[in-house]
């Protein structure tokens, strides 16, 4: 079984349009079924996916050589309006072993063989191995295991404080963690990509948001001010039929002001939004939510890009933060993405403040809330209300 996955193909979408995406769609099967050996079956799986049956491969010439002859007729140029479209394909192989797999198992293989081909370029191939077999059955093991802690209140979220210049805590990032029987603790970075695999992301922020609003409404004022509640959103996002309702429900849920609720998401969540969707995310503004943009500086978009995007509040990418103390072009972009921030009404926070030196220098740049282990690491939702307890925390004093 070969899983073919066409390279870049959205942009050739993007760029010229949907009927050029089909037209080459249709060339590049054409190319299959008149290129391939006897004995072989293609088909159109969905999207840009095609996928090649072989029922004997040694007639072939065996399964590299057959891999090859495909990676060959799919890189090709081809013509649509009027443009000549270079293209590739990455393609994933996998041979039935001794286990007997079943045809599901087949294909499940070879797409991960082929994802295993994307990440290293474009036009690779690859052949399923037997450690890439067991790691997707474990893959799809861990998927169920999740999907069922996710419906049995199996999650847990850690909290993390976000300070203002002295020490008040002024919002927490709710961090997600998979209290895992056998693997002990997992991080969100083990489990987020098996929830994407298994479409579970959206499942996997209502259950967050739901949680982590609830534990907000039992916190404690900070130097007499409410502390705000920050979720991360990746399924669950602007554009989606229910967000505003999923949204809104939830908070009147939990009894927590509007007004103590940020939603966090990645620039790439955020640009080219049609206009409906931004009215929606109006709406939820004017009721008192603010959107942060996530990650700030590692996605596409260039600083100028920062005026378009709909959020109150930009989170500085911890890769910009690290170096603020001792690499001036470090220091220099924080110091770009701050001002234009600020000019542009953005309230400004530094992800990953490591050390004081670092939070001097920040500061000295005007940024407005600092995130980091120099105060405090991601805990436990009890200890993070003992925390709150306890007042402000602890700021290092300038030398
Ligand atoms: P993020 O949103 O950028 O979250 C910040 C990450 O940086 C957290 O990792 C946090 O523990 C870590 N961090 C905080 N301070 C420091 C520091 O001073 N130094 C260093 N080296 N790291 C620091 P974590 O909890 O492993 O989360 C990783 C990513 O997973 C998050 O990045 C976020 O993108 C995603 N994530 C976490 N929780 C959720 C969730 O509930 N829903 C969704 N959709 N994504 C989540
Ligand atoms: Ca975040
Ligand atoms: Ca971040």
């Amino acid at each position: 079984m070969l899983f073919c996955d066409i390279d870049n193909f959205k942009r050739v979408n993007d760029s010229l349009g949907h009927d050029a995406g089909d037209e080459l769609l249709v060339a590049l099967a054409r190319r299959l079924e008149s290129g391939l050996p006897d004995g072989c079956t293609a088909a159109r799986l969905s999207g840009d996916e095609y996928v090649i049956i072989c029922s004997d491969v040694d007639r072939v010439g065996g399964v590299e050589a057959l891999a090859r002859k495909v990676a060959s007729l799919l890189r090709t140029a081809v013509p649509v309006h009027g443009q000549l479209v270079r293209v590739s394909a990455a393609i994933g192989a996998a041979v039935p072993n001794g286990s007997r797999p079943t045809g599901a198992d087949l294909l499940r293989f070879a797409d991960a063989a082929m994802f295993e081909a994307k990440s290293r370029g474009a036009g690779k191939v690859s052949l399923a191995s037997a450690a890439l077999m067991a790691s997707a059955d474990r893959q799809v093991h861990l998927e169920g295991q999740l999907r069922d802690a996710l419906a049995r209140d199996g999650l847990a979220l850690h909290f993390q404080p976000v300070v203002g210049a002295d020490g008040a805590v002024l919002t927490a990032e709710a961090l997600v963690r998979w209290p895992h029987p056998d693997r002990g603790l997992l991080a969100p970075g083990v489990f987020l990509p098996v929830a994407e695999q298994g479409d579970l992301l959206r499942e996997l922020d209502r259950w967050v948001l739901r949680t982590a609003l609830r534990e907000a409404a039992r916190w404690p004022l900070q130097d007499g001010r409410p502390v705000a509640v920050a979720v991360n959103l990746a399924g669950l996002v602007p554009g989606d039929p229910d967000f505003v309702d999923s949204v809104c429900a939830a908070v009147v849920e939990s009894g927590v002001a509007f007004d103590r609720v940020v939603l966090e998401l990645v620039e790439t969540a955020l640009v080219d939004l049609p206009s409906r969707t931004r009215a929606q995310m109006a709406e939820l503004v004017e009721r008192g939510v603010r959107f942060a943009v996530d990650d700030f500086g590692t996605g596409y978009s260039s600083l100028a890009r920062l005026k378009e995007l709909p959020a109150q509040i930009v989170k500085v990418d911890r890769r910009f933060v690290s170096g603020v103390g001792n690499d001036p072009a470090d220091l220099a972009v924080a110091k770009a993405v701050v001002d234009m921030a600020r000019a542009m009404g953005r309230h400004c926070v530094a992800e990953g403040v490591e050390t004081a030196t670092q939070f001097h220098v920040l500061r000295g740049v005007g940024v407005d809330a600092y995130q980091g282990w120099l105060f405090s690491r991601a805990v436990a939702a009890r200890e993070f209300r003992t925390l709150l307890g306890l007042g402000p925390l602890h700021v290092p004093r300038s030398r």
